[in-house]
């Protein structure tokens, strides 16, 4: 696709997809690109994606980052899904010599000691794998919501991320988080039990904990950080993550 054809796209999603239901949202991005990928972590955002997707939009492929610190209420969820749905879910793992270089650094559980560990152990966990994953494709589905926190506020349904090489589209930009739980409810998608236990935003195990009542939905993320970004760096450019070490440091 060359890059007017491109910029028009992008226009056409933020101008149109307000006026679209989930679904459609996502057969068009799968009619509109040749390579889209979904990236799930299981959460209820992307368990409504990986709905619309099995039942609108079978090409788009779908993949999961497999940190190997996930719960295992988790681990039982990916396998659900994919039964449920009769999809494929590919999982993406931590390169096993970065891996060892990560621990032998910082030790396994690094990433409570500073924030420059825990950004380098989500860089071989998450972010590295979320590269592999990325490789060759042209679009880029997450379950980012704009009202999830400060920091997401203003999520746009599209446009081209630099760091990738692909455009990054947002299907559920101005989906609430009532809207999003009527869409689970009224189609049955299966959700990890853990959401029940006030667990709104699930990660890795030894980084989540449940919300008290009246926080945040991501405060339950690295909650021993006192940073309002709450972010693996999944959703960050290069120079935003280096700004946040250096801040750090
Ligand atoms: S969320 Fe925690 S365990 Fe998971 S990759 Fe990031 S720092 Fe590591």
């Amino acid at each position: 696709m060359n890059e007017q054809k491109q910029n028009q796209i992008i226009a056409q999603i933020n101008n149109d997809f307000p006026l679209l239901s989930l679904k459609e949202r996502l057969s068009f991005i799968g009619a509109e690109f040749s390579a889209p990928i979904f990236t799930t972590s299981l959460g209820i955002e992307d368990q409504a994606i990986s709905w619309a997707i099995a039942n609108s939009a079978k090409s788009i492929k779908i993949a999961t980052l497999q940190t190997g610190r996930l719960f295992s209420e988790s681990l039982e969820l990916i396998e659900k899904t994919k039964n449920h749905f009769n999809i494929d879910i590919a999982q993406y793992q931590p390169d096993a010599k970065q891996l060892q270089d990560y621990i032998e650094q910082y030790s396994l559980n690094g990433f409570y000691d500073s924030k420059q560990a825990r950004l380098a152990c989500c860089y071989v966990r998450k972010i590295a794998p979320l590269k592999r994953a990325l490789k060759g494709a042209d679009a880029w589905i997450t379950g980012l919501r704009g009202e999830q926190s400060n920091n997401r506020s203003a999520i746009l349904f599209a446009q081209f991320d630099n760091e990738h090489d692909l455009v990054k589209l947002n299907p559920l930009a101005d989906i609430s988080l009532d809207e999003l739980k009527q869409i689970i409810a009224d189609n049955k998608i299966p959700i990890n039990p853990l959401h029940e236990k006030n667990y709104p935003s699930i990660g890795c195990e030894p980084c989540t904990r449940a919300i008290k009542l009246g926080e945040n939905e991501r405060a339950g993320r690295w909650w021993w950080e006192n940073d309002q970004k709450k972010e693996c760096g999944l959703h960050f450019s290069a120079n935003e993550q280096q700004t946040i070490s250096e801040q750090q440091s």
